[in-house]
C-alpha cells in the first residue's frame, strides 16, 4: 500500500485493520509536493501536507472550503504529517471497525475485516462504513479532478468519480495507481464554505459535513452551485438536484430553506459513528442553510463557532 504521512495507515496497521505485506513510501518523491497556481487554476501535489494547504493564503476566497476542511483535520502535529492524497484516500470508518484487535475479536470481527457479518445491518450484503475525509467533500464542491498514475499510464477523473458507495471498496483506484495530484479550475467569482460536525472541537473526525460552493452573477443571482454532503454514507454525496434548483435564483431565505430540505433528503446516516443518526440527518438541513446564508454574505460566525467548533477563516 502507498504510505504518505502514515497518520491513518500506521495506526490501522497497529490495530490489524490493514495488514499490507509491502509499504511503498511516497515521502521522497519531490514532484508529489509541487504546487502550481495559474490563471486557469491550480495543481496540488498529493503529498502536500494539510498544514501546507491550511496556511496558504492563495486558497482564500474561492477555495475557502478547502482551507477550512484541511484546517479542521485532526491536530496541528498530525496535519504537519498528513497529506492531501492520504486524506482523499482515507479508509472508511465505523464504530465496529475502529477498535483494537481484541475488541473486534470479541464480537467475532465484522465483514470489513476478518469477519462475515455487518453488525450495523446484519442483512446487508455490503459494508456501510462511513467516508470520513474532510477535504473530499470540500474539493468535490470545488469541482476538483485527480490524476491517477501507474506504470501503464495515467488518467484524470473527476474527484467525485474516485468514490464508490461501499465501505470496503470505497475507491475506484486500481491497486497499482498512485493519486499524484489534484487539479482545480479557476475559482474566480466562486465562494465556498465547509461545515463540519464533530464531538470534540480540538480534534475529531467528521460525523456529518456540508461543503457548498456558488458562483454569483449580476443582481446576486446564482449562476452555478455545488453542494456535497460528507460522512453520511460510504462516499461523499453530491446533492446535484438541490444545487441545480439554486441556479437562476437569488439566495432568498425561502430558496435556501427549500434547497436545504431538498439536499438533506439524500443524507441517510446510519448508527455507526458518533452522535444519533436521526439528529445527524437534521443537522444536514441546518448546515446547508448556514452554509448558503454564509455564502450570501450573512454573518454566521457565532453559529459556526457554536455548532462546528470551527473558527471563521
Ligand atoms: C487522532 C487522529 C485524528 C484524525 N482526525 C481526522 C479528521 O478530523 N479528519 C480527517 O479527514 N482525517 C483525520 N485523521 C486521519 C488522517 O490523519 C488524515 O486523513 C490524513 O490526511 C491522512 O493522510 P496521510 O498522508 O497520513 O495518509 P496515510 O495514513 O499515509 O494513508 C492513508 C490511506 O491513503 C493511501 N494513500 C496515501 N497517499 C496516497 C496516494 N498519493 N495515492 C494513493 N493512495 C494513497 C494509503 O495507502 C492509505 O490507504 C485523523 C487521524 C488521527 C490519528
Ligand atoms: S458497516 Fe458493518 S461491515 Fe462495515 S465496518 Fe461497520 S460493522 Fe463492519
Amino acid at each position: 500500500m502507498p504510505l504518505a504521512g502514515g497518520t491513518d495507515l500506521l495506526p490501522n496497521m497497529k490495530r490489524r485493520q490493514q495488514v499490507p505485506r509491502t509499504l511503498l513510501s511516497l515521502r521522497n518523491i519531490d514532484s508529489l509536493r509541487a504546487i502550481q497556481f495559474g490563471d486557469s487554476g491550480a495543481r496540488l501535489g498529493a503529498c502536500l501536507t494539510l498544514s501546507d494547504i491550511a496556511s496558504d493564503p492563495r486558497f482564500r476566497n474561492g477555495a475557502t472550503a478547502l482551507i477550512q476542511a484541511a484546517a479542521s483535520v485532526a491536530t496541528p502535529h498530525i496535519r504537519n504529517m498528513a497529506t492531501l492524497g492520504g486524506n482523499l484516500c482515507l479508509d472508511t470508518r465505523c464504530n465496529y471497525y475502529d477498535q483494537n484487535y481484541e475488541w473486534r475479536k470479541a464480537i467475532n470481527f465484522c465483514m470489513k475485516k476478518d469477519g462475515v457479518t455487518c453488525w450495523v445491518a446484519p442483512s446487508s450484503p455490503k459494508c456501510m462504513a462511513v467516508s470520513s475525509t474532510d477535504t473530499a467533500p470540500a474539493l468535490m464542491a470545488l469541482g476538483a479532478r485527480v490524476r491517477l498514475v501507474s506504470e501503464s499510464g495515467e488518467r484524470v477523473i473527476a474527484l467525485a468519480d474516485l468514490y464508490n458507495n461501499d465501505g470496503m471498496i470505497y475507491l475506484h483506484r486500481k491497486p497499482d495507481e498512485i493519486l499524484s495530484e489534484v487539479v482545480l479550475d479557476s475559482l474566480h467569482a466562486w465562494r465556498s464554505t465547509y461545515w463540519k460536525l464533530r464531538r470534540r472541537g480540538s480534534f475529531d473526525f467528521p460525523v456529518l459535513s456540508v461543503a457548498a460552493a456558488i458562483r454569483l452573477g449580476r443582481s446576486q443571482i446564482v449562476e452555478d452551485a455545488r453542494i456535497v454532503i460528507g460522512s453520511a454514507a460510504s462516499r461523499p454525496l453530491v446533492a446535484g438536484e438541490a444545487a441545480a434548483f439554486l441556479i437562476g435564483r437569488a439566495l432568498t431565505d425561502e430558496a435556501i430553506l427549500e434547497v436545504a430540505a431538498f439536499a438533506a433528503r439524500i443524507a441517510k446516516p446510519l448508527d455507526n459513528t458518533d452522535f444519533d443518526m436521526s439528529w445527524r440527518k437534521k443537522v444536514t438541513t441546518e448546515f446547508v442553510t448556514y452554509a448558503l446564508r454564509e455564502l450570501r454574505g450573512d454573518d454566521v460566525a457565532i453559529e459556526r463557532a457554536a455548532i462546528t467548533r470551527m473558527p471563521a477563516i
